[in-house]
């Protein structure tokens, strides 16, 4: 009892500072605003609670500058005292400043809010007197009287309505967490196709400037496509993220997206595969990427390796040595040239080693913050990551289109190219008048810029 009377002194002394800085700033001539948070008990604040306070004080600033709410920003008081979280500032003086018009439109923000029973805007004029409504709160717990009535008549014990609002808090801050990193690692993938096909002078593939080795498409085409697919992007996290089951059985899952993002593509394209690998290559990666995270906490190397070759389990044994009549490329493909045949399929069963091995850490030491203002520098560094790819890639599209011989001249001509101009004009040339298109290590040069934007520029999570 002598405890419980020594915070209530603490809390109240708290309360008493926070009237003197409403004061100060009503004397000054000022209409004020504050945020509060309505936590019974004590402590009256802890890390959840301020998570939780940070996350509505964000949404409530957007909020009062869209609706043309005016604040002193550089005169914001944000503590936590004894009585909790507390943010006060001063409102803009207007001579139309409309004090109810103000109090209506918090109140419709506290209202809309999922946790809006918690969430207390106050607004006080320039007599330090709070504006008030004349409405009502609900109660926290029950919802069924008004917050005082349930508090005068003790309807609900401290202990209850804390446990209830704990339990709300975390789920409230897990879904906003789930939602931020997803938006970002969207980002990122949308973001990775954008750079790969903006890459100036590949060899045999599509840019800006021509078309490489193809007829059927051009740099508009990937735009329409990459557009297409963007939206599948966040069912792949989705999935990652909330997916417990055993990883050898996820492929049809992921498959199953992905051959909706593939119809979207094709109309989007009008019936042009551009984007097929990096479909199937993506939906791995982006399963994979959401799922090490939501479990993790944060993304490591080798965790995706494992995951993706968890997920990738016998793939080739399955999916190319069973069949008997081959018609799709990848299997007309591993029938002639065995498992340097194997494409993508092989790649993702060694959980995607071919840019482990060559862009990934050439990209973590190249490509630092400074590049990326710099497009000349930029368009070097992501054409070297390429090559770096084509040398040692066992690119199917190239066995598809030519044979063993012109995939070996092209990682050997590659490797040149790294430091010699006069082989990399060879290279571009042998490509366009053979047709030849490295595809598939455009495709893997995706997945490596998506992997490196999330190592390097995820913060949220
Ligand atoms: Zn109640």
């Amino acid at each position: 009892m002598k405890q419980d009377q020594y915070h209530l002194s603490k809390v109240l002394n708290a309360r008493e500072n926070r009237f003197q800085l409403r004061n100060t700033i009503a004397k000054s001539g000022f209409n004020s605003l504050s945020l509060t948070l309505n936590i019974p008990g004590y402590p009256k604040s802890n890390e959840l609670l301020s998570n939780l306070f940070t996350q509505i004080l964000d949404d409530l600033l957007i909020y009062l500058q869209a609706n043309r709410i005016v604040i002193e920003n550089k005169k914001e008081i944000l503590r936590v005292d004894e009585a909790g979280d507390f943010y006060l500032v001063k409102l803009k003086q207007n001579k139309q400043t409309d004090l109810q018009k103000i109090k209506q439109l918090t109140e419709y923000f506290e209202e809309k809010h999922k946790l809006s029973r918690l969430i207390d805007v106050d607004i006080f004029n320039k007599y330090g007197t709070p504006v008030s409504s004349g409405k009502e709160k609900p109660c926290y717990f029950c919802g069924e009287f008004s917050a005082v009535s349930c508090m005068r008549n003790k309807r609900h014990s401290h202990t209850e309505i804390r446990a209830k609002i704990f339990k709300e808090t975390s789920l409230f801050l897990k879904k906003i967490s789930k939602e931020k990193l997803i938006r970002n690692i969207c980002d990122f993938a949308q973001r990775a196709l954008l750079y790969e096909i903006s890459i100036s002078n590949k060899p045999g593939l599509v840019c800006f400037e021509g078309s490489g080795a193809h007829t059927d498409m051009n740099f508009f085409t990937f735009l329409n496509s990459t557009s297409a697919l963007t939206p599948y992007f966040k069912e792949f996290c989705e999935l990652g993220y909330m997916y417990q089951g055993e990883l050898n059985k996820v492929l049809p899952k992921i498959r199953e997206i992905g051959l909706r993002a593939e119809k979207t593509m094709l109309l989007a394209t009008k019936q042009v595969n551009t984007h097929k690998g990096v479909v199937f290559l993506f939906g791995i990666s982006l399963f994979s990427i959401t799922k090490i995270i939501s479990e993790n906490g944060s993304f490591s190397d080798s965790e995706f390796q494992k995951t993706v070759k968890k997920i990738g389990k016998d793939l080739v044994k399955n999916e190319l040595q069973h069949t008997n009549d081959s018609k799709t490329h990848g299997e007309k493909v591993f029938h002639t040239y065995g498992k340097k045949g194997a494409g993508i399929r092989f790649e993702i069963e060694r959980g995607l080693s071919t840019i482990f091995q060559t862009s990934l850490p050439y990209f973590s030491d190249q490509l630092k913050p400074e590049i990326y203002v710099n497009q000349t520098k930029l368009q070097q560094i992501l054409l070297q990551g390429l090559l770096k790819i084509m040398s040692i890639n066992n690119d199917s599209n190239i066995l598809y289109r030519g044979d063993l011989e012109m995939l070996n001249y092209i990682q050997k001509t590659a490797k040149i190219s790294l430091t010699d101009p006069k082989a990399y004009k060879q290279l571009k040339n042998y490509c366009t008048n053979n047709n030849i298109s490295p595809g598939g290590s455009a495709d893997l040069l995706a997945v490596s810029l998506l992997l490196h934007f999330t190592k390097t520029e995820n913060h949220e999570f």
